[in-house]
């Protein structure tokens, strides 16, 4: 094998950090390592308020100190942030700091460090709460993942509402959590999935929604951006349509709040849940959102300590929300790192980091499209389509392509993503996905191109 792949921007040179600098500046393998940032707020390609320039990923990239390391001798090309994302050096530093510096239990220690703890782990719930602006911090409920944030909901609302013969309906390219769950609560229940269907290019059948909306389902659960296609779904329009024949509305906004603005009370859902890891912040962290009344009416998820106010032998009475269902010690270092991920991304601007992403997915169909002969790209249009590039390369299987593209340092994810109906209704095996975060660059995606040719240059001989 020869090794054609173009040299790779990997970090950025010092004098673009803290600049509005938007120039591109010369590839400079392995030259992170700029001054560490302080606090939450980027070290770079964000500066200045409103009306500001666009994002500027090579600046930002030197905030991310992984971006400078190399796999297999080649600089580290990153293209799997839908799987989880990298983290920013604030974030790594506020975990650091928290074990270092004031590790102690939440709300519970009467002593200095203890209060330290209690403060920055309920701050970062308001930092997660002004994040997807929800109307109250007490309505955000620190879980582990977007699939326990799922569960929690399926486990106390769904056991306590779903009956014999009750609908949900949910959609053919759902996520295997926000599917799976599902399928047990109407197992036990008795009751029935319904599925929007998709259209060949990833769009949701709103004229079949609507008919399915005849049979009266109780909760309507989809998600927000395809973590396959990178279909963006209209929220907004979905919610209005199940309210008013009476559903609920669960949001899996796993591959959304990483990408786009997320205004919880502008979407109009009921619960929203996400993951922390995928935007920026340590694994262990997520959040579920939901609507304050309806997690008072829940009942506890988990039964321990910290979710109750009072315990006799017989019986128990629960704390107030979320506390409630935040049974157990949490982790509270990922919890303050979320804090950290939210307060980042509220700094880069979420609506920059949409236009920088959007104008990425564009390049890449573009280039993939031209450089790539005969590959095949799955999904929606640029415009409605988040940070997600699946494909296929004709008689090649993804695994093959993905192990090709690692020899160049390229991390692409190949295989069913947890979607594995959504691949049965495009009759797929696997596809390859390359996926995009705020760091990701134009000449990412130019080695994927480079990486990819390789690969049809050996598979054909
Ligand atoms: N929902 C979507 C759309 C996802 O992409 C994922 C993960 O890839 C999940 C849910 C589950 O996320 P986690 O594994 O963090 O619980």
């Amino acid at each position: 094998m020869t090794d054609t792949l173009p040299g790779t921007t990997v970090g950025a040179t010092a004098g673009v950090v803290g600049s509005t600098a938007t120039t591109r500046p010369a590839p400079v393998a392995g030259a992170a390592g700029a001054a560490p940032a302080a606090g939450a707020a980027p070290a770079a390609g964000a500066a200045g308020a409103a009306g500001r320039a666009p994002l500027d990923p090579y600046a930002l990239r030197s905030d991310f100190p992984i971006l400078a390391t190399q796999a297999h001798g080649r600089p580290l090309v990153y293209l799997d942030s839908a799987a989880t994302s990298q983290k920013p050096r604030v974030v790594i530093e506020a975990v650091d700091t928290f074990y270092r510096e004031y590790n102690a239990n939440v709300h519970r220690g009467i002593y200095e460090i203890g209060e330290r703890a209690t403060a920055a782990y309920e701050g970062a719930r308001a930092s997660v709460a002004r994040f997807i602006n929800a109307p109250s911090a007490r309505e955000i409920v620190f879980v582990r993942n977007a699939t326990e944030a799922i569960n929690l909901v399926a486990a106390t609302w769904g056991r306590t509402t779903i009956g014999r013969g009750d609908v949900i309906v949910l959609t053919e390219m759902e996520h295997h959590a926000n599917l799976v769950p599902w399928q047990l609560l109407v197992q036990e229940k008795d009751g029935d999935l319904e599925f929007i269907p998709i259209t060949d290019d990833g769009l949701l059948r709103l004229d079949v929604f609507e008919v399915l909306l005849r049979l009266k389902p109780k909760l309507v659960a989809f998600t927000h951006v395809s973590n396959t296609l990178g279909t963006i779904t209209p929220v907004a329009e979905i919610t209005a349509l199940a309210h008013a024949a009476g559903a609920l509305v669960l949001v899996d906004g796993a591959q959304a709040v990483p990408h786009l603005p997320v205004d919880v009370q502008a979407l109009g859902a009921d619960f929203y849940a996400f993951s922390g890891h995928k935007m920026l912040g340590p694994t262990g962290s997520g959040a579920l959102w939901a609507r304050r009344e309806l997690l008072e009416a829940m009942p506890p998820y988990m039964a321990g300590g910290e979710m109750i106010r009072e315990v006799h032998l017989r019986r128990s009475e629960w704390n107030d929300v979320p506390w409630k269902f935040e049974a157990g010690t949490p982790d509270i270092a990922a919890a303050v790192g979320l804090g950290v991920a939210a307060e980042y991304l509220i700094g880069l601007g979420m609506d920059r980091v949409a236009a920088h992403e959007r104008e990425l997915v564009v390049y890449a169909l573009e280039t993939l499209r031209r450089e790539v002969p005969g590959i095949i790209l799955y999904g929606p249009p640029a415009g409605q389509r988040g940070g997600v590039i699946p494909f296929n390369l004709p008689d090649v299987h993804p695994h093959d392509v993905a192990q090709v593209l690692d020899r160049f340092g390229v991390a692409i994810r190949a295989g069913h993503h947890c979607t594995m109906p959504l691949h049965e209704r495009l009759d797929l095996v696997a596809t390859g996905r390359a996926s995009f975060s705020v760091y990701s660059t134009r000449e990412d995606v130019d080695a994927l191109v480079a990486g990819l040719r390789e690969a049809q240059r050996i598979f054909a001989g």
